[in-house]
């Protein structure tokens, strides 16, 4: 066992109203400056949607993250040392700038020195990166205009994985939005693209950071990330990524993105892993089973055992006690409420999202409660406004039944919590499913 500390966030989908603070915020402290004008650090996108860049689930087009090759080793999605070192010259599974959408501006002088006439005049957007005027199409939030019904069946690819189980009438659309960051990975496929070696992760906490000084621009990381959370500064020259605002961190305050959010939804804690175990644990052959893979690499922070190997790593005191206090091992461990995102890109993300309990929609009860009472628990789950298979593709490659049991120890906790604040005796059976 080789016990390594790794910070780590957890985000409550449920409590995201969308609001972009924490993007705003983030882009002000660290991406507010030329050539990073379409770059955000933390983005917030709208499911079922294209996300941002549009499309970035889809690895066969982008080649992001891991695969496993012939003799079940893993290997880099976007090709051999030889082919990543010929797509120097020419890459081209790179996302343009209209995957990520162009940002423009207004040209105010044209509103302001316009002549009167009979109609008012209007401002026209010109490109922040070119200058010039811009027919504004798309943006990384577009979906949240179109809805997600049937329009959205053929721009989510994950809703076209999908198509024969889960019909999307009117009636039936659903929505919700999902925040990201860079996940951090214990397995990070950026840092195995980067032909100069500029990208590493922190021994001491997991950030995953770009040396700007030895980064020589070749982008192979912004393939090789499957969630496409670098970018290029096309001033610079250089990589950027979300650094966990480690120069807050290393001074003991949280993260930009968790100060700010206004849904208090984004829990940072330390978690002990073995070290030892992370590359078998990303190489199981079946992809349903990585989830449970990941889970099993993380160590038990009051094992006096673990404790002793993390003292012997030279773990300090005070991240040992954090990692026993840490929030993010209850949501992870404890309660196996927290999954991660698209396990199946073997890169071990170690941002982690308590799905969202969707609003139950024909399954109110006599009470006049939501469906979330203990009677109705197993109902209420089937009769989620978000299809459970949808949440199984973002976080479990597919499976099911991790989940299913995440959801129903949320409606078992609400309804027990719900009965403790009306002063009421929790109706039995609720108790032993949020064990
Ligand atoms: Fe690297 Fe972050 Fe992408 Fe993981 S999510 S591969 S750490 S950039
Ligand atoms: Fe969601 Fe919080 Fe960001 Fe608002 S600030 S969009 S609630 S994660």
């Amino acid at each position: 066992m080789r016990v390594m500390a790794q910070l780590a966030m957890v985000m409550n989908l449920d409590k995201c109203i969308g609001c972009h603070t924490c993007s705003v915020t983030c882009k002000q402290a660290w991406t507010n400056r030329g050539g990073t004008e379409y770059v955000w650090f933390n983005n917030v996108e709208t499911r079922p949607g294209q996300g941002y860049p549009r499309q970035y689930q889809d690895q066969e087009k982008w080649k992001g993250g891991w695969t496993l090759n012939k003799r079940g080793k893993l290997s880099l999605k976007s090709g051999s040392r030889f082919k990543r070192l010929m797509n120097i010259f020419a890459n081209p599974d790179l996302p343009t700038v209209e995957d990520y959408y162009e940002p423009w501006s207004y040209d105010y002088d044209n509103l302001l020195a316009s002549p009167p006439t009979d109609t008012t005049p209007v401002a026209r957007p010109k490109s922040l990166i070119t200058g010039e005027d811009t027919k504004v199409t798309w943006g990384a939030n577009w979906d949240d205009d179109l809805g997600s019904g049937p329009e959205a069946v053929g721009k989510d690819p994950l809703l076209g994985k999908l198509e024969d189980k889960v019909k999307l009438e009117f009636e039936e659309t659903f929505m919700f939005y999902l925040p990201r960051i860079c996940e951090h990975c214990l397995n990070p496929s950026c840092a195995a693209s980067c032909p100069s070696g500029a990208i590493y992760k922190r021994e001491e906490d997991g950030i995953v950071l770009v040396d700007q000084d030895k980064c020589r621009g070749w982008r192979q990381c912004i393939t090789g990330c499957p969630y496409k959370k670098i970018y290029f500064n096309h001033k610079t020259g250089k990589a950027e990524k979300c650094t966990f605002c480690y120069p807050r961190v290393e001074v003991g305050i949280p993260t930009v993105c968790s100060e700010t959010c206004v849904g208090r939804l984004r829990y940072i804690g330390v978690m002990l892993y073995d070290a030892d175990a992370v590359l078998e644990a990303a190489s199981v052959t079946d992809d349903k089973d990585l989830y449970p893979s990941q889970l099993g690499v993380f160590l038990n922070p009051h094992d006096p055992r673990v404790i002793a190997e993390a003292e012997k790593a030279g773990i300090s005191p005070e991240w040992i006690q954090a990692a026993q206090d840490s929030p993010v091992y209850k949501l992870i461990v404890d309660y196996q409420l927290a999954l991660p995102l698209h396990p199946e890109y073997r890169t071990m993300p170690m941002v982690w999202y308590v799905p969202p309990l969707s609003p139950v929609v024909d399954v109110l009860s006599e009470t006049g409660h939501d469906g979330e009472d203990a009677g109705n628990l197993f109902g209420a789950i089937d009769a989620l406004r978000i299809p459970i298979e949808y949440l199984a593709e973002l976080f479990t490659a597919g499976e099911i039944g991790p989940v299913r049991a995440s959801l129903q120890r949320l409606a078992g906790m609400r309804a027990f919590m719900r009965s403790v604040n009306l002063g009421e005796e929790p109706e039995p059976g609720i108790a032993p499913s949020i064990g």
